[in-house]
């Protein structure tokens, strides 16, 4: 039996009910996070909870015990069974329930916060596979640093990515590419990683960063710059990052090989030294 967190409890995620007054249901009016148990602790826990505050702020909605999310996160992979294997926790708070009105309700109203766990394979640090991504216009708003339960451009994004044979979707607002719908983006050209600097176009990823960070310590060159549309051609590398998947190479942006279309010397590095830092991967 799936046991999931609802507003205090855990409970059988099948017992859980939600008011269709909700305000996470009839207007999106939430926040959201995500985080990888590997077989004994949390990736960054710490970085998640910072972003989860930020969010929670950043929308101006107040959940008091927000600094419970570790004990909650570890407490399902428990009551789950999945103390040794690999798991997504997700969790999302929403400003309640209320009779809809647009503005905040007048009176002071008890967050909704739904979390649960979800076991992930254990790939060890094989490589997966390159992936073929779909580039699409951004059509998001301009909070994407917030990590909104709005996700409708790119829930349809990644959609229309799985239509054309495509496990992701990259945007590009302006023709200048940000990042993916449930990723960010990183690219190699002349032998520099470039990304899209952190701003309020894209979600500042926790894996994006720790990237940042291992390629700097590792002598690469990191220019947080947008790449545009037409500097494609010129790429030798490609690749993605979250939270679920690490580091993840692109062969394809529509259709068109990414560099030689295989894990590149640079993608192969920096997968290798963030999972070496995963305690359970020392093994
Ligand atoms: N951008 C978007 C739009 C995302 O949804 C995600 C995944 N949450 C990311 C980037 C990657 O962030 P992280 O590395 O923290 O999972």
């Amino acid at each position: 039996m799936e046991i999931a967190f609802f507003n205090g409890k855990f409970l059988p995620k099948n017992e859980i009910r939600i008011s269709p007054d909700d305000r996470g249901f009839l207007f999106a009016d939430g926040i959201y996070e995500v985080v990888k148990w590997y077989g004994g602790s949390f990736f960054d826990m710490e970085a998640h909870v910072t972003r989860l505050k930020r969010s929670l702020r950043e929308i101006r909605l107040q959940w008091l015990e927000n600094e419970t999310f570790p004990d909650i996160a570890v407490e399902l992979v428990r009551q789950n069974g999945l103390y040794e294997k690999h798991a997504m926790v997700y969790i999302q708070v929403t400003r309640g329930a209320a009779p809809r009105t647009h503005h905040f309700p007048d009176y002071p109203l008890p967050p909704t916060v739904y979390a649960f766990v979800k076991e992930l394979p254990d790939t060890g640090k094989i490589m997966p596979d390159a992936i073929n991504v779909l580039l699409k216009e951004d059509i998001r708003w301009s909070r994407c640093d917030i990590k909104s339960v709005s996700l409708l451009p790119n829930v349809i994004g990644n959609q229309e990515a799985r239509e054309n044979g495509c496990m992701e979707c990259i945007f590009a607002r302006n023709g200048e590419i940000t990042e993916a719908s449930h990723s960010n983006v990183f690219f190699v050209i002349n032998g520099v990683l470039r990304t899209h600097p952190e701003s309020n176009y894209i979600l500042s990823g926790i894996t994006r960063k720790n990237v940042i960070r291992i390629a700097t310590e590792s002598g690469i060159m990191v220019e947080e710059e947008a790449l545009h549309e037409s500097e494609l051609e010129n790429i030798t590398e490609a690749f993605v990052t979250n939270t679920t998947g690490e580091v993840t190479p692109i062969k394809t942006i529509n259709g068109k090989t990414a560099g030689d279309g295989l894990p590149g010397r640079i993608t192969i590095l920096l997968r290798e030294k963030f999972l070496s830092e995963i305690p359970t991967n020392r093994r």
